[in-house]
């Protein structure tokens, strides 16, 4: 039995939202009925690139971009609260919200935490990514998303065929949920989800020159990783998870080591740290 998923690779993702127009061009004003009815020329994002900023000035600025859409869950929360099957699970696995049965349930946006359902105020219904359920039942192999990528971050296929590249990617270790806490059995997974870094700048306080070769130790109580300042002065460690407390320890013989605590809400950056003699 076919088992329909996707595998997103964030490290391919170059933010050029093909895959949005190519979504926006599939439905916009094309009504696909009973699969999806169609979509608004605004206000909705089937499918979303998350564009999320990493690092500060004067520290190299990165872009991570996250494509967003239905995860097409298996234990979906949407599912459970459309109590009159306006939302329902195809056997290949495919999430379809019935533009039908779910006329006037405006409820069932707020069912999703991932934030993926739409309300379309002209039609009076939620609506969401398909998978493009109408062209793979018409002989397509992937939905129009998929097909517009051009740098191969989006792979879809059966997860339940060990052959497919779905499959082997899901099992190689390598993918992530984007919220495993909402615990729903996603079939969209990751690869390369940005973590939280931590970072900052040492100069000499007396010279006001670039620290180099300054110890840096990063800690959370439990495990330790040390670095080295580069010639700019600059340090780094990224691949933290979210929500933690860490110890940063800098330190350079003939001067007084400073102590700073950073938490990984979101990327820290902890500026000039000026070395002071002692
Ligand atoms: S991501 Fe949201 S809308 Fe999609 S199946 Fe899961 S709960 Fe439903
Ligand atoms: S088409 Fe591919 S590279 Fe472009 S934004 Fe979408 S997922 Fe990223």
């Amino acid at each position: 039995m076919t088992r329909y998923g996707m595998v997103i690779d964030i490290t391919r993702c170059s933010g050029c939202y093909n895959c949005f127009i190519a979504c926006r061009d599939e439905y916009c004003g094309n009504d696909y009925t009973p699969y999806s009815a169609a979509q608004p020329d605004k206000g909705s994002f089937w499918m979303k690139i998350i564009e999320k900023e990493r690092g500060k000035y004067p520290q190299p600025v990165r872009v991570a971009y996250t494509p967003l859409l239905c995860q097409h869950c298996d234990d979906a929360n949407c599912i459970k609260a459309a109590k009159n099957g306006e939302i329902y699970r195809r056997k290949d696995g495919i999430v379809i919200i019935d533009p039908e049965k779910a006329k006037g349930k405006q409820e069932l946006v707020n069912a999703c935490p991932y934030r993926v359902i739409y309300w379309n105020e002209e039609k009076d219904i939620p609506q969401k990514c398909t998978f493009c359920a109408h062209l793979l039942d018409a002989g397509w192999k992937e939905p129009r998303c998929v097909e517009a990528c051009p740098t191969a971050a989006l792979k879809f296929g059966d997860l339940d065929d060990p052959n497919s590249e779905v499959a082997k990617l899901a099992a190689s270790g390598k993918v992530e949920i984007l919220h495993p806490e909402y615990g729903m059995k996603e079939k969209v997974s990751y690869i390369g989800i940005p973590k939280r870094f931590i970072a900052g700048t040492v100069v000499f306080g007396d010279t006001d020159e670039c620290a180099e070769k300054v110890t840096v130790t990063i800690s959370d109580g439990q495990e330790k990783k040390t670095l080295k300042t580069n010639n700019y002065g600059d340090f780094g460690l990224d691949g933290l998870p979210s929500d933690k407390e860490y110890t940063v320890r800098v330190s350079y013989t003939g001067y007084k080591p400073q102590t700073f605590k950073a938490f990984t809400r979101d990327d820290v950056y902890l500026g000039d740290i000026f070395l002071i003699r002692k």
